[in-house]
């Protein structure tokens, strides 16, 4: 590690970026190639010389840039985007240049002490009630992902009910949630010892916008007491992946209170739209949950990876987290005056992500932070006026965020799954732009999620004629 080379290397590689960033429209949205091309390309063992940044460059456009799917494409609809923005990439870049390891305050005083400024800045955002703060007696952690804060809180809910209950009972523990829920919380639930058949998968239905209704919910509870089960964990969706349905959190959190159940709510994506007074209104009833996560890094411009995660007792996840080791040990931790952020995640080592949100924060402001999610929102509601006024089309699902759920109608007893899987399928292989489906109440739909940075109006209306092309020779040869 020297300065200079630094420097220059660096220089070099902004440049790359920057050119990438220049032709991104040039290349097709989803990588076009084959599994296994890369070891045609690359060689199979690592050399035993230095090699240029020069060389590895080239190998990086040649090789590298024609296997991926472009993310940061203004044509890319597809899942939920990951945003990126110069004030995400430069704090990426501070995070990585500084390379610090925050586990412990002693380990990096700056680190943990931003970061906990920054978590309190996001719930501020969020208008979080100030028991989520570290200013209220709560606090927040940033996780690489919404899948550990999940696994931290079911871990942290487990281990304070085991220990009223006695550990034997953990075969009785029970989670709930939506069938719509991300598979993320079947994973966390096996990885803390749950077993998968205590997840109630809450059935929902188009009448409730695929929201969880509490009453389904406050008769599976009594089903399981019943039964001699254990109702542990509430995981509520502000914003679900397959089509932005949101659960009626006061609803459920009274339900929860009332069973002294932990209730999570998971809004990875739509929690950053709750920085507009408009959106907010979707985190009502907040104050009865135990835990919130969200992930910037979906739709916040902060480029990957960002997941913020409070928690109203922070001494329950530590209970569960903390780790201890003699050459861990210090006076600030013994002092009790600290945080040590090991004991809010799994791992041990630490990013110092808290410095890319901050840049994030306060390179863009919240007028500039809302004014995206609003212009997405524009370009979401300009997209379903179009889809609505062709009469070939229907909206599946209302939308509430940038996410648009459509599909062809079903034509000459054709079933809509096989119109619109040949729909996604002839759009995708254009290159020109990229959508992922989704299914809810065993309907199957386009989902067009607006919300790369690059988007503008020119690529959504691009978008419509595209999929208008692709659907006339579809529907012209559509027969049983
Ligand atoms: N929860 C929701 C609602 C999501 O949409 C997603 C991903 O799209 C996840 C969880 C998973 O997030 P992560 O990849 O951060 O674990």
């Amino acid at each position: 590690l020297d300065s200079n080379t630094l420097k220059n290397e660096s220089k070099m590689v902004v440049d790359f970026i920057s050119d990438y960033y220049n032709n991104i429209e040039k290349y097709p949205v989803r990588s076009e190639v084959q599994p296994g091309y890369l070891s045609a390309k690359l060689p199979q063992s690592a050399p035993c010389c230095p090699e240029s940044l020069e060389d590895i460059l080239k190998d990086v456009s040649d090789s590298i840039l024609p296997g991926l799917t472009h993310w940061q494409s203004p044509n890319f609809f597809a899942y939920f985007q990951a945003n990126a923005s110069n004030a995400g990439f430069v704090g990426e870049m501070l995070c990585s240049g500084l390379n610090i390891v925050g586990f412990s305050w002693i380990s990096s005083p700056a680190a943990t002490e931003l970061e906990s400024l920054v978590m309190d800045w996001m719930g501020k955002l969020l208008n979080l009630p100030s028991s989520f703060l570290f200013s209220g007696n709560g606090g927040g952690v940033l996780h690489g992902s919404t899948c550990e804060a999940i696994v931290c809180t079911l871990a942290a809910a487990r281990d304070k009910v085991l220990k009223r209950m006695g550990w034997d009972k953990i075969t009785k523990l029970v989670v709930y949630a939506s069938d719509q829920t991300h598979a993320t919380l079947h994973k966390g639930t096996k990885l803390v010892g749950i077993p998968s058949s205590n997840i109630r998968s809450l059935s929902t239905s188009f009448s409730s916008g695929f929201s969880l209704s509490p009453q389904t919910l406050q008769e599976a509870i009594e089903n399981d007491i019943k039964s001699g089960f254990i109702p542990l964990f509430l995981c509520a969706t502000v914003g679900t992946t397959a089509c932005g349905a949101v659960d009626p959190i006061k609803e459920l959190g009274e339900i929860a209170k009332k069973y002294n159940i932990w209730l999570h709510i998971d809004a990875a994506y739509a929690g950053s739209a709750c920085i507009c007074p408009e959106f907010r209104h979707y985190l009502n009833g907040v104050e009865l949950a135990d835990s919130v996560s969200m992930n910037p890094h979906k739709w916040l411009l902060t480029n990957m990876d960002c997941c913020c995660l409070w928690v109203k007792q922070p001494y329950s996840l530590i209970d569960s987290l903390t780790s201890d080791a003699e050459y861990l040990r210090n006076a600030a931790t013994e002092s009790n005056n600290v945080v040590d952020y090991k004991d809010w995640q799994i791992a041990l080592s630490k990013r110092f992500r808290a410095l890319k949100l901050w840049v994030v924060i306060r390179r863009h402001g919240l007028s500039n932070l809302m004014y995206h999610i609003r212009s997405d929102v524009k370009l979401a509601k300009w997209f379903e006026s179009l889809v609505g006024n062709d009469k070939r089309f229907e909206i599946v699902v209302p939308r509430r965020f940038a996410l648009v759920c459509f599909r062809l109608k079903p034509k000459n007893g054709i079933d809509g799954s096989k119109l619109n899987r040949q729909l996604l399928f002839a759009v995708n292989e254009s290159g020109r732009a990229f959508m992922t489906h989704g299914v809810a109440g065993g309907v199957y739909f386009l989902r067009c999620a607006i919300g790369s940075t690059l988007t503008e109006e020119r690529h959504v209306s691009e978008l419509w004629k595209l999929i208008q092309e692709k659907a006339q020779t579809i529907l012209a040869n559509a027969t049983t």
